[in-house]
């Protein structure tokens, strides 16, 4: 400690005696470095600004932006000079900006010594396709396309050879598929994204992805082809595994080439009936849940150079659709992050052979192996061993999870899935003797920028914050997810809506949520209910039958007003109002004119604690509460963000009548729910004095100063009472520990942060952990599982007590 002070007594001394720079630094468009594909027409700028010294702050910016590097005079579309401290969310202010250019910028500052920095590095943006008639490529479709089966969905291949005349300046491919795409132009894949065109709710809202490829193009004869596979698009989601494809039973291709030629001519090359395809390649199976099949004996050689041959190949027919759900990438592209080697690969009690990565991760193995021809490795994944240590994945339920490959036979061959990703940690190995040497676990997620870092003296509680950040990599894969590794992996908003504070302290999360909330609204009723998972794959299943769940569908509310939190990004909360609004009118007309909720619908306080599900606590009182007392919680708790949300938007009208609903909602809920003791009464039988009761209605404002002393002494008394054990499920879980340090009692928050028995948030980690459980006991201190039917070992929800970790065990709020 005294040395501590001793350095920032040193620095502070040092700073002050040097006359310090202020550099301009980690520039960002729309919250992103170098994005491409901007749609918006006014992109948001923003920076950063250091200095040796202290107390720098900016009093003006000047920012360029051209359309060249060089940034020379005729080539600047905006340069001003802006008497501000803002260095967030800019808007562009220049001349119109056009389709499918790339843009530079820099900015330099005076700070508050009226000194100037240097100007900083330049970064760009590229702009998408601005018109839909810019499109002149069409949708194919490979001409026969059988519906998948089990063990039967070949991928598609496409191609075409096409000249290109003169000297090229530039090249942009625009690229989106119905299905996943792999594009690959003469001989090598475009760009380094994985699982594109990423998932959104495709009726509404379909991503296409922008490539610069100036330096895959010559002058001269060149040939592009794409894996088309299952993806989303028709892949049998949800645990129903139906066999109705969710968006379209047919898979496609749009993608086309803008080539910018050096003597200013332009031509463009896209998808039309002159392309050829094929489904007799190497990759036999694709399917998300199930895995994929690779047979390299059935590789076809040089078939995306210009010297194949193609006249084998089945002609594609041309499909109709407009393309007004057309997007350019809003969110974080998807990609291989990060590498890990096994830690062992070894031979279970059973005999079986499995290679342990050491870390229930997301993405797929890559092989790199050699051997006879026909030689067929199987590989199937799987998160924990069971207690005999064998490996153990039907916890993955329905999903196959499993990866094979048949060698060629000619050499080193090395093999990564395209159109699958898996959550595992464990490999059961078949069909070769692999060793360590033979695999590497590629890390797959969105390419989220750190924020930050949490690390203390306590190495358990290291291990918990390490678990969380897994749980987001492995579940933040385009879109929010439950889960990253069974026959679900859906955009569950209530799992989302407990987590997205806590994502946001671990990483830039501003684009990924801002693209996902679109397709909230894409996917919100008519009547203004949010759906349980967006995109809305469950709805059309008719499943399950609460269309909007309290704490699930208020994501719609609770996300925005989160981002505005984190970022300060209020054109997304004025953009997001409207539906904000409609969600509210729902639960209004929902919950009608009492202000109680008259339903006990919903998911609940989901996966709260159950005495019996553990032997030795058997006994004790578990953590239910009652539905239709989380219902009016939660309703009141969205009256209180849409008076917040008006009070930054300065919407006085709106403020004025969503504190008039919440007061009437508050009062209500204390006739109804509160005896004069400030107890939760037991109403019907059925109780709410559950930990989640008291923190429900203690972080909802929902209680008078007074009561609210009463209740936290409840809280408390029910947690001593558990020898500092928890009883939350998902929505009491978030607010726990802030209930507690913000009503006098940071011990006891302290207390239950560290307690190592079940149920706690440590239990898992001396369990060794490496990713946060879907239930406070998925495997037991006897070390048998929880039921199979539901029992995640990457489940993100409960980690949101991380948000409570960055802002009050750290400080940093
Ligand atoms: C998911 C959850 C989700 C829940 C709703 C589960 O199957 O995995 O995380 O929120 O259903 O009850």
């Amino acid at each position: 400690m005294f040395k501590t002070f001793l350095s920032l007594f040193i620095l502070a001394f040092l700073s002050a005696s040097v006359t310090a720079q202020v550099n301009v630094l980690a520039l960002t468009c729309e919250h992103k470095v170098n994005p491409s594909g901007i749609t918006i027409l006014q992109p948001r700028l923003s920076w950063k600004l250091t200095s040796q010294g202290r107390n720098a702050t900016q009093n003006a910016y000047q920012i360029q932006v051209a359309s060249t590097p060089d940034f020379i005079a005729k080539s600047l579309v905006w340069d001003a000079k802006i008497l501000s401290s803002e260095s967030i969310l800019q808007d562009y202010k220049g001349k119109s900006l056009q389709s499918g250019l790339t843009y530079f910028w820099r900015v330099k500052v005076w700070d508050n010594k009226n000194k100037v920095s240097p100007w900083s590095k330049s970064s760009k943006w590229t702009m998408g396709l601005l018109d839909q008639n810019e499109w002149k490529a069409q949708w194919i479709e490979p001409a026969i396309q059988p519906l998948p089966v089990a063990d039967n969905s070949p991928a598609f291949m496409l191609r075409k050879s096409f000249a290109l005349k003169g000297k090229i300046a530039s090249a942009t491919a625009y690229v989106t598929s119905h299905g996943y795409y792999e594009l690959s132009i003469n001989g090598k894949k475009v760009g380094d994204q994985e699982l594109t065109p990423g998932w959104t709710s495709y009726g509404k809202r379909l991503q296409y992805q922008t490539y610069d490829v100036t330096d895959m193009l010559m002058s001269g004869n060149n040939a592009v082809g794409a894996f088309l596979g299952e993806g989303w698009f028709r892949s049998h989601i949800g645990w129903k595994r139906t066999n109705v494809p969710m968006y379209g039973d047919r898979l496609g291709l749009l993608c086309q080439f803008i080539i910018r030629y050096a003597d200013g001519t332009q031509e463009i090359i896209g998808t039309d009936n002159t392309w050829k395809s094929t489904n007799e390649g190497p990759i036999r199976v694709n399917e998300i849940y199930d895995g994929e099949s690779y047979d390299a004996t059935k590789e076809i050689k040089d078939w995306n150079t210009p010297k194949f041959n193609d006249a084998n190949w089945a002609t594609v027919t041309v499909a109709n659709f407009n393309n007004s759900n057309l997007i350019g990438t809003d969110g974080v592209e998807v990609k291989r992050v990060q590498e890990l080697k096994p830690i062992k690969v070894f031979k279970t009690p059973k005999g079986e052979l499995v290679a342990d990565l050491g870390q229930n991760m997301v993405g797929w193995l890559r092989l790199t192996v050699k051997g006879l021809k026909g030689t067929k490795i199987t590989i199937q994944h799987g998160e924990v061993l069971d207690k005999e240590g064998n490996f153990y994945s039907a916890n993955l339920r329905k999903a196959k999870a499993t990866l094979s490959y048949t060698l060629k036979g000619e050499g080193v061959e090395v093999y990564e899935p395209r159109f699958s990703f898996f959550g595992f940690r464990y490999a059961l190995i078949e069909g070769m003797e692999l060793t360590a040497d033979n695999l590497v676990g590629v890390v797959v997620h969105s390419d989220m920028l750190p924020t930050g870092s949490f690390e203390s003296s306590d190495p358990l509680i290291n291990q918990l914050q390490k678990n969380i950040q897994w749980g987001q990599k492995g579940n933040f894969v385009d879109i929010p997810t439950d889960c990253p590794q069974r026959d679900e992996r859906l955009g569950w908003t209530g799992d989302a809506q407990a987590f997205v504070r806590t994502a946001a302290y671990n990483y830039n999360v501003a684009a990924f949520f801002t693209k996902w909330l679109k397709d909230v609204v894409a996917d919100q009723r008519p009547d203004g209910s949010v759906p349980n998972v967006v995109p809305d794959v469950l709805n059309p299943m008719k499943s399950p039958s609460v269309p909007h769940a309290a704490g699930w569908g208020d994501v719609a509310i609770i996300a925005p007003w989160t981002m505005y939190l984190t970022y300060g990004d209020k054109e997304l909360l004025s953009q997001q109002y409207p539906s904000m609004i409609k969600c509210i009118q729902f639960l209004q007309k929902k919950i009608g004119p009492t202000y109680i909720a008259q339903k006990d619908d919903g998911f609940g306080d989901w996966l709260s604690y159950k005495p019996d599900s553990i032997g030795k606590l058997k006994g004790q009182k578990d953590g239910f509460t009652d539905k239709k007392y989380i219902n009016t919680a939660f309703y009141a708790y969205m009256a209180l963000l849409m008076k917040n949300t008006a009070i930054a938007l300065n919407k006085p009208e709106d403020v004025k009548m969503y504190s008039t609903l919440f007061d009437q909602i508050k009062t209500a809920f204390n006739k109804e729910y509160i005896d004069e003791t400030g107890k939760i009464k037991l109403i019907n039988g059925k109780a709410s004095d559950s930990q989640t009761g008291y923190v429900l209605a203690l972080m909802f404002d929902l209680l008078p100063k007074d009561v609210k002393i009463k209740a936290a002494a409840y809280l408390v008394s029910d947690i001593k009472s558990r020898g500092n054990h928890l009883s939350t499920g998902f929505l009491g879980t978030p607010y726990l520990c802030h209930v507690l340090s913000d009503n006098g009692y940071t011990e006891v928050a302290y207390d239950l942060l560290l307690q190592k028995t079940y149920p706690s948030w440590l239990f898992p980690v001396t369990m060794g952990a490496t990713t946060i459980w879907e239930r406070w006991d998925g495997q037991k201190p006897d070390g048998t599982f929880q039921s199979v039917g539901m029992n995640s070992f990457n489940h993100y929800a409960y980690g949101a007590v991380g948000d409570w970790m960055y802002r009050v065990v750290a400080g940093i709020e």
